[in-house]
């Protein structure tokens, strides 16, 4: 008989009971280091006081009042986001796919406002993930999520990651925008090189086209930045973002510049949930901390500390791991061996870890992993490969 919760994941047989910083605990006792952070998503780590007053607190005032409603929270976070990035304007909703749903509709609406109805098509890239509505799906483009799903709804096209001339070429009439991840989480950790995100800004503009930045996975402080296209010194017209705005709170946001903005006027787009005030009131929580001084270059920081040991082990073990890839803490392993077999070994030595595409690894832990975290993950990655040597190396290499 069918489980009653639907089997749509390969779920490990592990179940946490509580957590504290980046530690999860079962409830028969055994600890597990989260360099997973449900994803990328808890960016506070585990019951955070801060983030996890904030929330009891507004539990208690009021949790949801509908967007029929003034939302002070929802006012003060947007305030606070458009005061620290390039956007002027903020609409909030509940996961990544719905914040991606929502950059597309912007960037449609705004070409139909400025006189180009024609111009609907977005470019995407391969190995993208942009989220699992039937619209993202077309977006992400993997055939091994739309398959069985019937008909791919229509206006997404993709082109090769990296690759200026084959985005220029894919550029057409009907073309509203692009949309990119400044570095690629499930389909590998690939960071987009500077450059190209530089070259992506220079063509939008002189297409007339809009730069849309999928921040779902790589934003909210997980490169060491707020944000990761500040590396690249460019600004897009929008971006969307989930994952760890509200520190594993649901929620999702897309920022756009007024531009485009001014273009979804009352009643062109909307949700029911988006933006309560107990959503907002976690995610005010957590910008609260990543924006106190100091916060993001202890990030990066720690990100560096943490690369140069993955780096010194990718080296140490070439016939487990090609290389050391991405930018920040979204870093992870590109694996020779299964990288399920690299998962199942680092679970092994206690250290939870994402599985990705191009057989990756993410090792992407809370924002707040101390250093002695860092060491001890290291300490537990090497003995994770340890354990996927060939058995005759594996004597060796002891
Ligand atoms: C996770 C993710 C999404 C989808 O977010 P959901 O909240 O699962 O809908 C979209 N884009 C990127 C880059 C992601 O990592």
């Amino acid at each position: 008989m069918i489980a009653a919760l639907m089997p749509t994941y390969n779920r490990a047989d592990l179940a946490f009971e509580r957590g504290e910083g980046c530690w999860l605990y079962t409830a028969d006792g055994r600890r597990f280091l989260d360099f997973g952070a449900g994803i990328a998503t808890s960016s506070l780590g585990h019951g955070h006081k801060h983030l996890t007053d904030a929330i009891a607190e507004q539990a208690h005032k009021v949790m949801h009042v509908s967007n029929l409603y003034r939302v002070p929270q929802a006012e003060t976070l947007a305030a606070s986001l458009v005061e620290n990035t390039f956007a002027d304007s903020v609409f909030f909703c509940n996961s990544g796919a719905e914040a991606n749903e929502g950059m597309t509709k912007i960037m449609r609406k705004a070409q139909h406002g400025n006189g180009h109805p024609e111009r609907y098509r977005i470019i995407c890239f391969e190995g993208a993930f942009h989220g699992r509505t039937l619209a993202m799906l077309a977006a992400t483009g993997n055939a091994k999520y739309l398959n069985g799903f019937g008909p791919e709804v229509d206006g997404f096209d993709h082109v090769p990651f990296n690759n200026l001339n084959a985005l220029r070429d894919a550029i057409g009439p009907q073309t509203a925008g692009i949309i990119i991840e400044p570095v690629q989480g499930e389909g590998g950790v690939r960071p987009a090189q500077l450059q190209f995100l530089r070259d992506l800004r220079a063509t939008c503009d002189e297409f007339g086209i809009y730069l849309g930045l999928d921040e779902v996975q790589c934003g909210m402080g997980r490169t060491g930045k707020l944000f990761a296209h500040e590396w690249a010194g460019i600004a897009p017209d929008v971006m969307s973002i989930a994952k760890g705005i509200a520190g594993g709170f649901p929620m999702g946001a897309f920022l756009a510049t007024e531009a485009l903005a001014k273009h979804l006027y009352a009643g062109t787009h909307g949700t029911t949930f988006g933006g309560n005030p107990l959503a907002c009131a976690a995610a005010n929580a957590v910008l609260d901390v990543m924006l106190e001084d100091g916060f993001l270059p202890e990030v990066d920081r720690k990100a560096r500390r943490f690369w140069h040991g993955l780096v010194a082990i990718a080296a140490e073990f070439p016939t487990v791991f090609e290389e050391a890839r991405g930018a920040g803490f979204l870093v992870g392993l590109k694996c020779v061996v299964p990288n399920t077999e690299v998962q199942n070994a680092f679970a092994a030595e206690g250290l939870l870890s994402v599985g990705a595409g191009e057989n990756a690894i993410r090792l992407i832990p809370p924002l707040v992993v101390t250093d002695s975290d860092i060491d001890e993950a290291l300490a537990m990655i090497r003995r994770g490969a340890l354990r996927c040597l060939p058995s005759d190396l594996s004597v060796a290499a002891k």
